[in-house]
């Protein structure tokens, strides 16, 4: 029996919809993209890890150019400040990675390339889907047209429109911290005052928190030790009261996307690399000209799929950072549902109801690991100046008990 070619429409061109996309387009599906916005997107975000298997998946399977910029990771280590190394403060553990680091950016304009710029609408706004009596979705656009599919992929992220066609209205809350985040362009300034081994994650915990880094490619794919990017970040517990002076609009959902700084959070970010950790990685953070900072969020999706509509991404639900998996999880949800839609014996909507009975269980489990990791790592951490290396492994591990994780 053919397969069946569908009309599929994929509101969001990021991650999660150039995936959906590509996945969708290799089976013969005619799958179109609609980008609200007409920006470059490549310009957003930072530094992402992934996992190293993926990673070479990816390349097999022609996702990813052979020579895609990356830095291997290989092991993370945790380093808390200490009078007697005030400037690299004194090592409590160290672990071994397998992941890789690279700029959001170079990952997202390879989905991109993959996907043909007669798929891809950018600049174009999906105002609002109504279904037809025949199952079909209709599409109603900023440019005034509208457009008649048979399966709508939403892959609008966190502030999803068409999740509350999925779901009652979802709610964004906020998980009582914010992570500060920079990069600093190391050509330009120190390169050989890293304060990470090149291969390797640094964090700093403090009481309330936790400041990291780690090496990424250059925005113009260099990866050579003189020419690349540090990438920092600093998770911190904040007060609804004192989110709301760093993020004004901190009461809208937009507190979740990454902003610049108010004089404000100036003062703030200032004292903070001060007080709570070492001098080396304080100095180097310091010399960021355009640090922002974000509020950290937990979104999750009570149903996957209604009418022919399906949720993937960030739009279906927000993964705190601490678990680096929302990329991977936007590239997952794309290739099980374009795997779902290969079956010939269904209909669309049994589907894609099988995929949701797949994939809620998976994303329950992605949802409470990530709030374990934030929780456990920031907001109840133990007295990290207490632990030896053997009680912060007894620590990760009973942390990580039972849980499906790349990076365990
Ligand atoms: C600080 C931080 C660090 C991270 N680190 C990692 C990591 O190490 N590893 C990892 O795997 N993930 C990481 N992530 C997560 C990862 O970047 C995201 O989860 C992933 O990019 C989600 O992609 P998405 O396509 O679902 O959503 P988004 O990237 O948010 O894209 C949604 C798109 O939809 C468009 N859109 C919205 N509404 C409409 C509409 N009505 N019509 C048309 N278009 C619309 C938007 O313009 C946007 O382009 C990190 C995230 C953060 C915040």
């Amino acid at each position: 029996m053919t397969k069946k070619k569908y009309r599929i429409a994929i509101v969001g061109g990021s991650i999660a919809g150039c995936s959906a996309a590509i996945a969708l387009g290799h089976d013969g599906h005619d799958a179109r993209i609609f980008e609200r916005s007409s920006q470059k997107l490549q310009v957003r975000g930072a530094g992402i890890v992934i996992p190293a298997p993926l990673f070479e998946s990816l390349k097999a399977q022609r996702w990813l150019d052979k020579d895609t910029a990356h830095i291997s990771l290989q092991g993370m280590s945790y380093r808390v400040s200490d009078s007697n190394n005030a400037e690299n403060g004194r090592s409590i553990w160290h672990r071994p990675l397998d992941a890789v680091a690279m700029r959001w950016g170079h990952l997202f304009a390879q989905l991109r390339q993959r996907v043909s710029d007669n798929d891809y609408f950018n600049g174009i706004e999906v105002l609002n889907i109504t279904q037809d009596k025949d199952q079909s979705q209709t599409l109603v656009l900023s440019d005034g047209s509208t457009y008649n599919a048979d399966i709508v992929i939403a892959a609008d992220g966190v502030h999803s429109r068409t999740r509350d066609l999925v779901n009652d209205p979802t709610s964004i809350n906020y998980s009582g911290y914010v992570l500060w985040r920079g990069l600093l362009d190391q050509k330009s300034t120190l390169s050989s005052h890293t304060p990470t081994p090149r291969n390797h994650v640094l964090w700093h915990p403090y009481s309330g928190g936790m400041a990291g880094c780690y090496i990424i490619p250059a925005s113009d794919h260099a990866t050579s030790t003189e020419n690349h990017t540090l990438n920092w970040g600093i998770y911190d517990k904040v007060d609804t009261d004192t989110l709301s002076k760093l993020l004004p609009d901190a009461t809208s959902p937009e507190a979740s996307s990454a902003h610049s700084l108010n004089d404000f959070a100036k003062e703030h970010l200032r004292n903070l690399l001060n007080t709570k950790i070492p001098s080396a990685s304080a100095n180097l953070f310091q010399q960021t000209t355009t640090p922002f900072v974000q509020a950290i969020v937990d979104l999750d999706s009570k149903k996957l799929v209604t009418n022919n509509i399906a949720l993937i991404g960030d739009a279906a639900a927000v993964l705190r950072p601490h678990a680096a998996s929302g990329a991977v999880k936007a590239i997952d949800n794309a290739l099980s549902l374009a795997q779902e839609l290969q079956s010939t014996s269904s209909s669309i909507s049994d589907n894609l109801k099988n995929w949701q009975q797949q994939e809620l269980p998976k994303l329950r489990q992605q949802v409470t690991l990530s709030k374990t990791l934030g929780e456990g790592l920031v907001t109840s951490a133990p007295v990290w100046t207490d632990m030896s290396e053997a009680d912060m492994s007894q620590w990760w591990q009973s942390m990580l008990e039972g849980k499906n994780w790349y990076m365990k």
